[in-house]
């Protein structure tokens, strides 16, 4: 006798919260998926409020579109997007978002609360959500824009929350999500507040001011501005004096079409064009921005989309090293950078 089927598709809360172990793992990556949300939403001013450094609660307030009563019920699903279409949208994406599984994840694995309003709508929409249950859903008055706050982060994965780290390990990642946008999007006005006490106050500003409002005073007189261009990728941004390297890590960033992204090759590409004017090991500030043609990269490698691949990665190497070599070459960084906006 055959053995009867035994193969289910799983309900979506499950589902949701498998996918959410990739998209999810810490309280700075709902930071991140957050105010990405933000960005795309072309919001100009945006708030974060956290408690325990995002354990407890992780709140963004953006004055972006807002969604209407029906999109905003939809955004929790998972694969719900507004941002492709068709396969082929996703050779040109300009969005930070795509994949749909953000918002969806979150729910799975914390307890949601979405307020949300488009500009001409008369009422915004109230959503609760607890681990992917929809719990409440209202009209209610709102500002234009979206505010999402996210409780108790993991409530129901119990591994997940003791596998967190301490509060100032956790504020930590945060901080590191929160400064990557901020450098990304220096003209969005944003602000941090944790445990009631502002963390960052950021106007909007030029990049070099964006730089010195997040990392202090001192760095205003270690830029050096750096630009290259070819048809295939240009580069521009700025990069530290070579005195100014340091032994530790992690003020090294790439961005791709606005997007950070990790990328060792590349890095070495800036370290290469440091070669002889920074002791072995030290590691030069640099804030270097890459456009380029969305068909020509992929960023569908992981679920965070930190990682990237670029069909002619070769060319990228050797117009980043060509960039940082002549702002290093240049040595010019008496340049008077014009740092009002
Ligand atoms: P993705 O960003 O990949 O599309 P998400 O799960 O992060 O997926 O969000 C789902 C959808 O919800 C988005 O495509 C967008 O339409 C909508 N959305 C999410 N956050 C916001 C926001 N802050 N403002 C306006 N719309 C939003
Ligand atoms: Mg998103």
């Amino acid at each position: 006798m055959p053995s009867p089927d035994i193969i289910q598709l799983l309900p979506d809360s499950i589902a949701n919260q498998i996918a959410a172990g990739e998209v999810v793992q810490r309280p700075a990556s709902a930071v991140k998926e957050l105010l990405e949300n933000a960005i795309d939403a072309k919001a100009t001013h945006i708030q974060v409020v956290l408690r325990e450094a995002g354990r407890t609660l992780i709140q963004v307030i953006d004055n972006g579109s807002g969604m209407s009563v029906t999109d905003a019920r939809m955004s929790f699903e998972r694969h719900a997007t507004s941002k492709i279409r068709k396969s082929e949208d996703l050779f040109s994406i300009r969005t930070m978002g795509f994949r749909g599984e953000a918002l969806a994840s979150i729910a799975a694995v914390a307890q949601v609360e979405l307020r949300t309003r488009q500009d001409g709508d008369e009422l915004g929409t109230l959503i609760r959500i607890d681990g992917s249950e929809i719990k409440t859903q209202e009209s209610v008055a709102a500002v234009t824009g979206t505010s999402i706050s996210v409780k108790n982060l993991f409530f129901n994965v119990p591994a997940r929350r003791n596998f967190l780290k301490s509060n100032s390990v956790e504020m930590r990642h945060v901080l590191d999500e929160f400064q990557r946008v901020a450098l990304a999007h220096p003209e969005v006005s944003l602000t941090l507040h944790h445990n009631d006490t502002e963390v960052f106050n950021l106007p909007p500003a030029k990049l070099v001011r964006r730089i010195v409002d997040i990392y202090g005073k001192s760095y205003r007189e270690q830029l050096a501005s750096c630009q290259e261009e070819t048809s295939y990728v240009s580069v521009r941004g700025y990069i530290g004096k070579p005195e100014f390297a340091r032994k530790t890590r992690g003020e090294q960033f790439f961005f791709v079409n606005d997007r950070y992204i990790k990328h060792s090759y590349l890095h070495h590409a800036v370290i290469s064009a440091f070669d002889g004017t920074i002791p072995d090991g030290s590691h030069p500030f640099y804030v270097l921005f890459l456009d380029i043609d969305p068909s020509h990269i992929d960023i569908n490698i992981h679920p965070t989309k930190t990682e990237i691949k670029f069909d002619d990665e070769k060319s990228v190497y050797a117009i980043v090293m060509a960039a940082v070599k002549k702002a290093v070459g240049m040595y010019n960084f008496s340049q008077s950078i014009d740092f009002d906006d």
